[in-house]
């Protein structure tokens, strides 16, 4: 029997969401449930696949069923695909399992052709909304299908504006839109070399597979990467029954949230485009009127609305986003999802939906998107700032943050401006899809047009950037690179200020403060996901001021403290120096008593900062490269230092030279180079660990001492042994108890091989994939940048390896370590902190293999927390109640 490729919205329902898509699955959902959709039929996300795996081609059983399920619908609305007395016309909308907002492609008004047009114009007794939709439709066909660009229509259309003396589509009579229909359809004929194609059958597969075609467009690639969706899924296609939001001043089209998305107050909040369609909402091309407006000319519409929000948000326990139109007065859905939301209004919108008895605890945690919790910290201007701050306009305050830089009007130009480190702001009329990465690379998005729900407004939200979207004072000109504002002229480099959650615009640069979080649901939630979680959240942290931070946003200790980055600062660097570029034991000893002082009050202040939490504490792990002067300056005041020549000096640099520093004298093999080093630290670690103690005998200080880089038990074991009797000297010296531990980092493959055998020689194991990943792959830390955007664009790669930690192989790895490490070392304490330790895709897998903790950098222990517990209530090894 034939595969079923095709459903009707009637055979679907909200489970079948792999299969149909968001968008197929709810549409189907909001049928059951009785509300007025227009009806339709899914092409799913299977068909997708199949056209991939076919050589990008629809088969011939898939094109079939399309046919099939086309007279279905013909058949269900009474109207026919093509015809002259009763044409059906559709959309054809993507929809993939995951939402992806503008990220692929629509087709409105598909179906229409000269004859079509004419006996809808005679049958509706509205000429001028048929040729309407029927330039909409050439237009959007040749863009999204045939890829003429959308701009060359727009350009059309804008004389045609011009020569009549009105400023808006709608002011363009039937007359005027026969006409451009003509302009277009020699525009098409002129770039694709044959006439604009009249059968509705061939428009609707071509459009289809346009469909399944923008699922591999660069931007629905950069989203999904950024999203952590993966390829693989493919998009469902949505062929819909149109309902015409475009018919008329008691037609429109609009969009509708049932709680605010930006602060997620319980309020109802829509928008609506009189006599337009839904793209016009999206495009930001005219501004849309908030739902009030029409409270009086169609109150009925109004509370319908309402219901409905009401009803789905209910069903769906979770806070919607609705697409709707209005053809003559009677309600279309048009679409319904979880709506995309702020940081602010997730944790909002979680909290209230737990004290209105809607979700439990277990769902709220579930429901918020760890990664959208980096959108809370960003900055704000302090009010101080503000009040001697020129205030030169004011737009919708359509993403929160603040954001201040020098304006840029591409996304091209705020790229390469970023790459270079300045700060940009990005100023457009109105964002499309393809600005996504130069949105990306700005400090904060301006818009002249567009509402709350415009392209930009959304896509800013979702990113966590700055927006202040529909700025209608601002008049940009993008060609000549100049906006002007509050009566101000600027130009590209000129600096402005903007504000996020106000809208508020500001001329010159206003002082950025750090974000804080400070907000009572914030906690709330972090509580409950504190309750739910099996693992510890640490931190990476070498400093006090990053440790104090951590600590701020919950981290339980400190899970990696990379000893070399405390000589980074200041003139620290110059005895740092002494030290490598030492040629003999002496030399070294005397750099090292240099050193001894400052890293033990560097751990004492660590352990003041973390008041008897865990502190693990790295050993030395510098690829000497990264050390050496390299300016003639710093070597002639290193040889001063010495009382060395500057000829010697440069002859022990040029020593130390590595072809590959990564996988050379770095690590544990320092140590075993030189004992001297580790047995400084370890003086350090346990005289810092015993004059904290003696200062506060409560906190139970107990280093964690951690070796680098092991390959080996014997490695390992050289290293311990050297690391314990020093240990050993200074407490048996103090005549004082102290506990401490001495684990190892697994970052090289074979050590995660053998784990079994170095467990017997170490207290704890923390996996370094950062290093690992390196290994695994054999990708440079530090070049692969070069060559992984080929991979992620040939797909032989669907993310950055050292961003999202690769399950298959490095994962492997890990679960071989851990369960290695555990047969001879049952108690073995085993935690991740390379960067994938804040990551949320990562700390899912981590959790899965049963690792005790993760560590990462303070900004991301929020992130981490609540991933942490997601992770357990999905793996069900949450405390259960
Ligand atoms: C690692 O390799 O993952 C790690 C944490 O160590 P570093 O990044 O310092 O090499
Ligand atoms: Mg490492």
């Amino acid at each position: 029997m034939a595969r079923k490729w095709v459903y009707l919205f009637t055979e679907g329902n909200a489970n079948m969401r792999e299969l149909l898509g968001g968008k197929g699955a709810n549409l189907a959902e909001m049928t059951n449930l009785g509300l007025p959709v227009p009806q339709g039929f899914t092409i799913t996300t299977e068909a997708c696949t199949q056209y991939y795996d076919d050589g990008r081609v629809i088969n011939d059983e898939i094109a079939a069923q399309i046919r099939e399920y086309m007279s279905k619908l013909e058949e269900i609305t009474g109207k026919k695909f093509g015809d002259k007395t009763n044409p059906l016309l559709v959309s054809v909308r993507s929809g993939a399992r995951a939402s992806m907002p503008g990220m692929m492609d629509t087709i409105l008004n598909l179906g229409l052709n000269a004859d079509v047009v004419e006996s809808l114009a005679e049958a509706s007794g509205n000429p001028r909304w048929a040729w309407d939709c029927y330039r909409r439709f050439i237009q959007m066909f040749s863009d999204v299908v045939m890829e003429v660009p959308k701009s060359e229509f727009e350009k059309l259309i804008d004389v045609k504006k011009a020569q009549k003396g009105v400023s808006l589509d709608t002011e363009l009579d039937t007359d005027d839109l026969k006409d451009l229909v003509a302009q277009y359809k020699a525009m098409y004929k002129m770039e694709i070399g044959s006439e604009f194609p009249t059968d509705p059958k061939a428009q609707l597969i071509e459009a289809v597979k346009a469909v399944f075609r923008s699922w591999d467009n660069p931007r629905a690639n950069v989203y999904r990467r950024d999203n952590d969706i993966p390829y693989s899924w493919g998009t469902a296609v949505n062929v819909q029954m149109m309902a015409f939001g475009n018919m008329g001043d008691d037609s429109g089209s609009g969009v509708a949230f049932s709680r605010d998305p930006a602060t997620g107050e319980n309020k109802f909040y829509a928008e609506v485009l009189m006599n337009a369609q839904g793209e016009d909402v999206v495009s930001g091309a005219r501004t849309p009127m908030k739902i009030e407006e029409i409270k009086k000319t169609l109150p009925e519409i109004y509370e319908e609305l309402i219901g409905i929000s009401d009803k789905l948000e209910e069903h769906y326990r979770d806070m919607q986003d609705m697409e709707f139109t209005i053809e003559h007065g009677k309600l279309y859905m048009l679409q319904c999802r979880n709506g995309k939301r702020t940081a602010k209004a997730a944790l909002k919108i979680a909290n209230d939906l737990v004290k209105e008895g809607k979700i439990d605890k277990k769902k709220a945690v579930l429901d918020i998107d760890p990664r959208n919790l980096d959108t809370l910290l960003h900055g704000s201007f302090s009010k101080a700032s503000i009040k001697n701050a020129k205030l030169i306009g004011k737009g919708l305050p359509a993403a929160p943050g603040a954001a201040c830089g020098k304006i840029v009007f591409t996304a091209d130009e705020a790229k390469k401006q970023a790459a270079k480190g300045e700060k940009v702001v990005l100023l457009r009329l109105e964002t499309s899809p393809e600005d996504i990465e130069g949105m990306k690379s700005a400090q904060g998005i301006l818009t002249a047009r567009g509402g709350m729900t415009s392209h930009a407004a959304v896509v800013a939200r979702g990113m966590g950037s700055c927006c202040v979207a529909g700025c209608k004072e601002l008049i940009v000109d993008e060609e000549a690179k100049t906006a002007q504002l509050g009566g101000n002229l600027y130009h590209e480099g000129d600096v402005i200020s903007f504000d996020g959650s106000t809208g508020n615009i500001y001329d010159g640069a206003l002082p950025i403060q750090e974000g804080a979080i400070e907000d009572d649901d914030f906690k709330t939630i972090m509580t409950w996901a504190d309750e739910f979680r099996r693992m510890k959240v640490r931190t990476n942290a070498d400093t006090p001021a990053d440790a104090k931070k951590a600590v701020e946003l919950g981290a339980e200790g400190i899970g990696l403290c990379r000893t070399e980055h405390m000589f980074f600062s200041g003139n620290r660097i110059d005895a740092f120096r002494e030290m490598i570029c030492s040629d003999t034991v002496e030399e070294r000893k005397a750099a090292l008593a240099k050193i001894l002082p400052l890293q033990q009050s560097d751990f004492e202040q660590l352990y003041e900062v973390l008041e008897g939490r865990p502190v693990t504490i790295r050993f030395l792990d510098p690829p000497l490269h990264e050390f050496v002067p390299k300016e003639e300056a710093d070597i002639e005041k290193l040889a001063k230092a010495k009382n060395k020549s500057v000829e010697d000096i440069k002859n022990v640099i040029e020593g130390l030279k590595e072809v590959n520093p990564m996988m050379g004298l770095r690590g544990c093999r320092l140590a075993v180079m030189y004992p001297e080093i580790a047995q400084m630290q370890t003086r350090a670690v346990i005289r810092a660990a015993i004059s904290v103690s003696k200062k506060h005998p409560d906190w139970k200080v107990a280093p964690e001492i951690m070796i680098p880089l092991v390959s080996s038990k014997r490695e390992l074991r050289y290293v311990r042994k050297i690391v314990q009797a020093t240990a050993d000297e200074e407490i048996a010296a103090a005549n004082v108890v102290l506990k401490y531990t001495i684990g190892t980092m697994i970052e090289i493959p074979r050590a995660a091989l053998i784990a079994d055998e170095i467990a017997t020689e170490a207290d704890f194991f923390c996996f370094g994939t950062n290093d690992l990943t390196q290994m695994t792959y054999g990708f440079s830390r530090d070049d692969s940048g070069k060559f992984l955007d080929s991979y992620l664009n040939a797909k032989i790669l669907e993310s950055d390896p050292f961003a999202k930690l690769d399950p298959v192989g490095v994962g492997k790895l890990m679960k071989i370590g851990v369960e290695g490490g555990r047969t001879t070392n049952p108690y073995l304490h085993c935690g991740i902190c390379g960067e994938h330790g804040g990551d949320p895709a990562s700390i899912e897998f981590v959790n899965s293999i049963g690792l005790d903790y993760v560590s990462c950098s303070p900004f991301r222990v929020p992130i981490a927390r609540l991933a942490a517990a997601q992770s357990s209530l999905k793996q069900g090894d949450y405390k259960k109640d």
